[in-house]
């Protein structure tokens, strides 16, 4: 430990933002790249070096290994009790990695006590995917960065990529960004599966499984097969899809400026990390799923834990902040709807006119109707109108509002709306500014409020042309 902890305290002063992840805790040399010299991943990928961008390790585990494994299950019948001690095998090592290195590790969502831990551990080990410190690291790296150059598995360079690519291909260790692991540092279980993780995972992933099918019924090849190589396989492709699948399918309930999204055939792939979009926003919550009937297995036996005093500490987000998300998220849909549609000309775009031209320009033919001092161009609208032509015709060339605001017939608010499409110009002087200014002296709350495009928003009933009463004075105008 201590020429570690040396290195690492050199570092710091070296990282300009106050992280202290640095020194790798196993063997310097075999990681560590020379940071001067051009990274093989700076070079374009040739015919020639093609070879030389792959990450030949990580692809020997992640496909060569399964691909082996595939041949041997030809050979290997399936007993049952091979098949349920492998699915059993599989969920417990799904949980290493999403109960312990995402949700206990990487976010530090809950407490857990030392069993709990070297259990989660031990079960991550068995999943393969490299050890709990240096998965925390990635992760913590992509929650920062999400979607950036140095976010290490980045939706944005394709789907592959972020499901295996970034592991089968190199990766340049400048680009990754920083976090800070320091907590995990001081963890003993993280830093003794660090230190020997090559060992736990060949004891995890495959002495156990061949060892339990073996000594207990007899199937040594089965469990080998079975219980060790295509249950790796299948757990890490299903936690792979957090990465990928997570951030390309389903819904965004609470922000739609990043990647993350909520669906349920991730949670059901990945026991219960499919609600991403959540998690991103609000990611040491313990939970994923917020709404009981969500599938979460992972939540439910952190729940369950928690029971029985293996873990404490569980933390949530309160509903307060979580709807506030929500609430914002279907506000800016609800923008960009509103934004398609035609609300009419803003009034402060439109000519002004005086009393004497907008009479004068109505005798010539044209169809005007002046209400509360918006003059509208009803020419094609004339034959549509519900209440019959006589009645629309006869405001032609006069102030309308009364007439409008019930003196005929009290118009309905779509008749205000449709009516707000038709503006073509603001009479001088009209009474439709006296009209604002008595309304926000009435209610003195009433202002003009803006959408996040500036568009200003007309709830229900809040047309300018609208009315409380009729204007004893509009005749006289
Ligand atoms: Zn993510
Ligand atoms: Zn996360």
């Amino acid at each position: 430990m201590g020429p570690t902890t040396n290195m690492a305290e050199a570092n710091v002063a070296s990282v300009p933002d106050g992280t202290k992840d640095y020194a790798p805790l196993r063997s310097a040399k075999q990681d560590r790249h020379d940071l001067r010299k051009p990274h093989i991943t700076d070079l374009p990928i040739t015919r020639s070096n093609w070879y030389k961008h792959v990450n030949w390790l990580n692809t020997y585990f992640i496909i060569i290994v399964p691909l082996m494994g595939m041949v041997g299950a030809y050979f290997t019948p399936l007993q049952l009790k091979t098949a349920i001690f492998a699915f059993l095998y599989y969920f417990n090592s799904g949980l290493g990695i999403t109960a312990g290195y995402h949700r206990l590790w990487s976010h530090t969502s809950y407490k857990a006590t030392l069993p709990l831990k070297i259990w989660l551990a031990a079960m991550g080990s068995a999943a393969v995917e490299g050890s709990a410190r240096w998965w925390s690291r990635g992760h913590r790296a992509h929650h920062r960065y999400t979607d950036t150059e140095k976010d290490p598995y980045s939706v944005r360079k394709g789907l592959l990529y972020s499901h295996i690519g970034w592991m089968v291909m190199k990766q340049n260790p400048k680009r990754v960004g920083r976090t800070d692991i320091s907590d995990l540092n001081d963890d003993p279980v993280v830093v003794w599966q660090h230190k020997n993780y090559l060992k736990c995972v060949i004891i995890m992933a495959l002495v156990v499984p061949t060892l339990v099918c073996g000594l207990g019924w007899g199937d040594w090849r089965g469990g080998f097969v079975y219980g060790g190589i295509l249950r790796i396989f299948v757990v890490q492709q299903a936690t792979f899809c957090v990465n990928s699948l997570a951030h390309w399918l389903g819904e965004q309930p609470f922000d739609d400026r990043n990647s993350p999204r909520d669906h349920v055939v991730t949670a059901l792939v990945t026991l219960g990390e499919g609600y991403h979009n959540f998690h991103h926003e609000f990611p040491s919550d313990y939970r994923n799923a917020i709404q009981w009937w969500q599938y979460d297995p992972t939540k439910w036996t952190i729940w369950l834990w928690k029971q029985i005093g293996l873990a404490y500490d569980l933390k949530e987000f309160r509903q307060n902040e979580i709807e506030k998300g929500r609430v914002q998220q279907l506000q800016k849909k609800l923008d960009q709807k509103r934004a398609q549609l035609d609300w009419g000309t803003p009034l402060d775009q439109l000519p002004v006119v005086s009393w004497d031209d907008y009479v004068a320009e109505a005798k010539n033919g044209r169809a005007l109707v002046a209400v509360t001092g918006v003059i509208h161009d009803v020419t094609d609208f004339i034959k549509d109108h519900p209440g019959g032509k006589a009645l629309i015709s006869s405001a032609i060339g006069k102030d309308a509002t009364a007439i409008f605001n019930g003196g005929v017939y009290l118009h309905s608010n779509a008749a205000h709306n449709l009516l707000s499409t038709m503006r073509v110009g603001v009479l001088r002087g009209g009474c439709e500014v006296e009209i604002w200014k008595r309304a926000q002296m009435e209610k003195k709350d009433v202002t003009y409020v803006n959408d996040s495009a500036g568009q200003r928003i007309i709830r229900a009933g809040d047309q300018v042309t609208r009315i409380v009463q009729p204007i004893a004075s509009a005749d006289a105008a």
